[in-house]
């Protein structure tokens, strides 16, 4: 069949897009992807080293860069996120870094900086908190660490850490790199790569970018490459030096996964059309209807609540904590026979909590609905 190219697709993402089928998925990844987007991945294989894959990498490139907010190039890996975490650390630690861990995720990378041998520290909070900068003002003392990891959107809890306070922080006291996991915070909340002077920022392609999974992408700042170039075991797959080589070229170091690719130009597309602005308003939105709901809901009667404190919530992902009465596993179960999908909690917050994903494509409209579903289960 012949792909169409995504022209005529209205501002508003989902609606006026004859996307139909589509508002009923709220996992905080992988998160739904409009059909109109999934059509883009039938387009026919190309050699990915010939004028038709540079052609479209020239294109994808500045709008990554938009996405963004960066004039540096933006590195585009077919693998998960987790694989430019470990690139975040097997570039960009010297010797010693220090974990922020406040939740699954950060703890994740905590381990990967474990397992690719550097030492490494963690700073802990409890679930749902986030690190204040005279946290990370303490833990930098004494001037043994020359690298710090951090989540931005703590997709197991919801809270969003203040990376442009803490960035400010590391670096006030050297030359410290900082390493942002936003695989669940960019193209959903606001991140400005070159304005808060992040080291290294990380995302992924199944969370507010709305694309399947499978590519990631990261931007660097020159201390990072300076760093790699630096290290003799930074290993293959996640060489930033290679990164940085190939993209000069509108190439990839291997083979990319090109269905993805094109989803990926098509979705940027849309996203220019809508605006990163436009795009981290409705995510704002989508969260304070769900913070307003809770409450809602908890001044009815049933004791819920947002597990993440006020003024620290990301805008892309809820963790809702529920009273002893009901379990995730159920509430989840409920809605989806109802064909709803909403998360249970994390790890060890299961069956006490659940989590709504309103990040990528929804609107409003769709997530007051599954609202409206998930008040009838809770009261049920
Ligand atoms: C989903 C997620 C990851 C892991 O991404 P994968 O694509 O599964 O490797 C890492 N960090 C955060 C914050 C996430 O939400």
């Amino acid at each position: 069949m012949t792909a169409k190219p995504s022209a005529g697709v209205a501002a508003s993402p989902s609606s006026a897009n004859n996307d139909r089928g589509f508002g009923r998925f709220f996992l905080p990844g992988p998160t739904e992807v409009r059909p109109s987007i999934l059509q883009e991945m039938l387009r026919p294989m190309i050699g990915h080293r010939g004028k038709g894959m540079e052609d479209l990498i020239a294109r994808i490139e500045p709008d990554l860069q938009y996405v963004f907010r960066t004039k540096r190039p933006v590195y585009i890996a077919s693998s998960s996120a987790t694989g430019l975490m470990e690139g975040a650390i097997r570039n960009g630690v010297r010797a010693r870094v220090l974990c922020l861990v406040n939740g699954a995720f950060s703890e994740r990378f905590f381990q990967i900086a474990r397992a690719c041998g550097v030492e490494a520290e963690a700073l802990t909070v409890p679930l749902g908190q986030v690190h204040t900068p005279e946290m990370l003002e303490a833990g930098l003392k004494g001037g043994k660490f020359d690298a710090i990891t951090v989540v931005h959107s703590e997709t197991s809890t919801g809270a969003l850490n203040p990376i442009a306070e803490l960035t400010r922080v590391a670096h006030a006291t050297g030359d410290v790199a900082v390493l942002v996991d936003s695989v669940s915070g960019m193209a959903g909340a606001p991140v400005e790569t070159d304005a808060w002077e992040l080291d290294f920022v990380l995302t992924g392609s199944q969370k507010a970018f709305a694309i399947p999974a499978g590519l990631a992408f990261a931007a660097a700042r020159d201390n990072v490459i300076e760093r790699a170039k630096a290290k003799t075991d930074r290993g293959i797959y996640f060489d930033l030096i290679e990164y940085d080589k190939s993209i000069q070229k509108n190439q990839t170091p291997n083979t990319p996964a090109l269905s993805l690719f094109y989803a990926l130009a098509a979705q940027l597309t849309d996203i220019r059309r809508e605006t990163i602005e436009a795009r981290w308003q409705r995510h704002a939105a989508m969260a304070k209807r769900t913070w307003d709901w809770v409450d809602e809901v908890s001044d009815a009667g049933i004791p819920i609540s947002v597990l993440a404190s006020k003024g620290n919530r990301s805008p892309t992902v809820t963790c809702i904590s529920l009273p002893q009465t009901h379990s995730g596993s159920a509430v989840t179960s409920a809605m989806k026979a109802r064909g709803f999908v909403i998360s249970t909690g994390y790890g060890s917050l299961k069956d006490t909590g659940l989590r709504i994903g309103h990040m990528g494509d929804h609107t409003l409209d769709e997530l007051n609905e599954a609202l409206d579903n998930l008040r009838e289960v809770l009261a049920a």
